[in-house]
C-alpha cells in the first residue's frame, strides 16, 4: 500500500524524520481532510516546526500529512497510513493538508493582528484541488473536509493583552476560498455550517 504514497505519484516525497514513530492506521479510517494554513511565511520555516518534537514517548511532533506551497508544489511529510498530529481530538480519522501561508505571522496572538487579508495564490488551490482528486482515488472513505478552525474553537490569552482571548486556531482562514473548492470537489462539509 505504501507504493500509493511514494513511487509514481504527483507529488514530491519527502519524509519527516519521525514517521516511524507515528501510530499506524488502515486507509479505510481516513473519513475528513483538514484544510490548515501554515501560519508561517515559509515551506522552510514549517518544516523546521514540523521536525521539532512535541511528544518526547514517541518522539514525535506536529505536522500535517500534505504540505503545498505557494507556486502549487506539493509535498507528502507523512503518509495517510500514519496518524499525524494536526488537529486536536481529530487526528484519528483525518489527513490533514497544509498550506503554505503567513496568516497571523509572527504576532498569532496579538489583538490587532487578528486580521486574515492575504489571499491564496490560485497556483496553490488549484495544487489543493487536484490533491483532493488524487486523494479521493487513494482513500475509499474519505468524503468529508472541515477548515482546522472548524474543528478546534478554544481560545488564548492575546499576547498583548492578557485580560482579552484570540482564537488559537483561525486556519485556513477569511482568505481560503470555500466556495470554490465545494464547487470543485466532491466532498462535502464535515461540521454542519
Ligand atoms: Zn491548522
Amino acid at each position: 500500500m505504501q507504493d500509493d504514497w511514494l513511487d509514481n505519484t504527483p507529488w514530491t516525497v519527502n519524509l519527516l524524520p519521525y514517521i516511524q514513530g507515528l501510530q499506524a492506521r488502515g486507509l479505510i479510517e481516513v473519513n475528513v481532510v483538514v484544510i490548515h494554513a501554515t501560519e508561517l511565511p515559509t515551506l522552510a520555516e514549517a518544516r523546521r516546526y514540523a521536525e521539532m518534537i512535541h511528544y518526547p514517548a514517541t518522539q514525535t511532533g506536529n505536522s500535517g500529512h500534505f504540505y503545498i506551497d505557494t507556486d502549487g508544489q506539493v509535498a507528502c511529510w507523512v503518509t495517510p497510513d500514519r496518524v499525524a498530529h494536526h488537529v486536536k481530538g481529530h487526528n484519528h480519522a483525518s489527513l490533514g493538508i497544509e498550506l503554505v501561508h503567513p496568516g497571523r505571522y509572527p504576532n498569532w496572538y496579538a489583538t490587532d493582528h487578528q486580521d486574515w487579508s492575504t489571499p491564496y495564490p490560485d497556483v496553490q488551490i488549484e495544487a489543493l484541488i487536484n490533491l483532493l482528486d488524487q486523494l479521493q482515488v487513494r482513500l475509499p472513505r474519505l468524503h468529508h473536509i472541515a477548515g482546522h478552525d472548524e474543528l478546534d474553537l478554544d481560545r488564548v490569552p492575546a499576547s498583548d493583552d492578557p485580560t482579552q482571548t484570540v482564537r488559537r486556531k483561525l486556519d485556513p482562514g477569511p482568505t481560503f476560498p470555500w466556495e470554490t473548492v465545494y464547487a470543485r470537489t466532491r466532498l462535502s462539509a464535515y461540521v454542519r455550517r
